[in-house]
């Protein structure tokens, strides 16, 4: 789960990382009244989880709080790479003199975090790291012992940080591993950490990736989850804890399991077709869970759909239930396979009340997609 700058922002203080004064607002009256009391000369930033703000407009800087509230009323409303923008952070404008870029994240090479830093600021990291890699440094640290002060200076010096800068940068360091880690982040990123001209260090943007899977435990964290930046279909697919991924293809995939599900899609690549989406119906889904996701399905336009299960934890019949209830409304020809618990049942069930021409039973994962690729 992704967080607004606003919220990451917020969590960094309180891990003693200095960030810009500040607060964020839904309306023009609330822009107004806090860049009053930041004394006119402020940043708006548009809050909305997507990257290229500042291109689309949503990031500005103004001297005066008149112009302030003009602007926020042009950025309350834009939509940015789709996203809508219904939130405003009013920070305090700095005068900046360098932008670097710290971040922790996981390597999933390496199964540790690693922290990162960069002599580069405001930029792309996986950019910098493809076009200039001497540029940005990894140490990956151990969970267990956390990360260490010496690693910290090392990094200072491999960004050319003045030994002056050293003790704010392992405080702000410190802070955001700490964030990182109590967080259960998959991701934490500041972007630019920012040495203003009267030497303050003060993370100027920040991004966050919560682990989904730390939010049963962490209702705190659950919370801040922001409805109004997921599409119709994400927040669906999260209601009925359906594995959902929108492409672009033609032919929508659709599995229990994600290793069956990227296995297929695979198969389907191999023969040249591009999936229209992936979905993972996760493990013992019901009928009723099957009907959600061929909605979903649909919502991508496939040309055909291919459902392949495999019945472990998953009963094949449910499944085949599911299918039947919904197949009237599936305007595209189905191939399906079904493998393993009552996958006898499922297919008498299918054969019992639809022709072959609607779903079409394949006796494995090779013929299902050879059909795919021939109907
Ligand atoms: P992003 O483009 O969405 O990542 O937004 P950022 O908050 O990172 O801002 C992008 C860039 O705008 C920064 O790297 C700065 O160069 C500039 N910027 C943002 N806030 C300020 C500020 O307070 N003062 C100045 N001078 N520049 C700023
Ligand atoms: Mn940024």
């Amino acid at each position: 789960m992704k967080l607004h700058e606003y919220q990451v922002q917020h969590i960094l203080k309180t891990y003693g990382v200095p960030v810009p004064d500040g607060d964020v607002a839904t309306s023009v009256d609330e822009v107004r009244h806090i860049a009053e009391r930041l004394g006119g000369r402020v940043v708006l930033k548009a809050q909305v989880l997507t990257g290229g703000r500042g291109r689309a407009g949503g990031i500005r800087l103004t001297n005066d709080v008149a112009e302030a509230e003009r602007l926020a009323g042009t950025i309350l409303g834009m939509r940015i790479q789709g996203y809508p923008v219904s939130k405003i952070l009013v920070d305090e404008a700095l005068e900046i003199e360098r932008e670097v870029y710290l971040g922790m994240m996981l390597d999933r090479h390496l199964g540790q975090p690693v922290i990162v830093a960069s002599a580069e600021g405001n930029v792309e990291i996986s950019r910098v790291e493809r076009e200039m890699p001497e540029r940005v440094r990894h140490i990956p640290v151990d969970p267990l012992l956390g990360l260490r002060t010496y690693q910290v200076r090392q990094l200072a010096d491999d960004i050319g940080l003045e030994p002056a800068q050293r003790r704010a940068f392992v405080q702000v360091a410190m802070g955001i591993y700490r964030a990182f880690a109590e967080n259960e982040a998959l991701l934490l990123e500041v972007n630019p950490l920012v040495i203003c001209s009267d030497g303050r260090m003060v993370s100027l943007d920040a991004r966050m990736i919560i682990d989904d899977n730390a939010l049963l435990r962490r209702r705190d964290l659950a919370e801040l989850r922001d409805e109004t930046q997921e599409t119709a279909q994400e927040q669906l697919a999260r209601r009925y804890a359906i594995n959902y991924v929108s492409l672009n293809g033609e032919v929508a995939c659709l599995a229990n399991g994600a290793g069956l599900a990227m296995l297929t899609m695979d198969l389907l690549r191999a023969r040249g077709i591009h999936p229209a989406c992936f979905i993972d119906l996760g493990g013992g889904a019901g009928a009723e869970r099957v009907r959600v996701a061929l909605q979903l399905a649909m919502s991508d336009h496939p040309r055909l759909i291919l459902l392949n299960v495999f019945g472990g934890a998953t009963r094949c019949d449910a499944i085949a239930e599911g299918l039947l209830a919904t197949c009237d409304e599936l305007h595209v020809p189905i191939v399906a396979r079904f493998d393993g618990w009552n996958a006898q049942r499922a297919r008498d069930l299918i054969a019992g009340h639809c022709s072959a021409d609607k779903i079409y039973l394949a006796a494995s994962s090779e013929e299902a997609v050879e059909r795919a690729a021939t109907c």
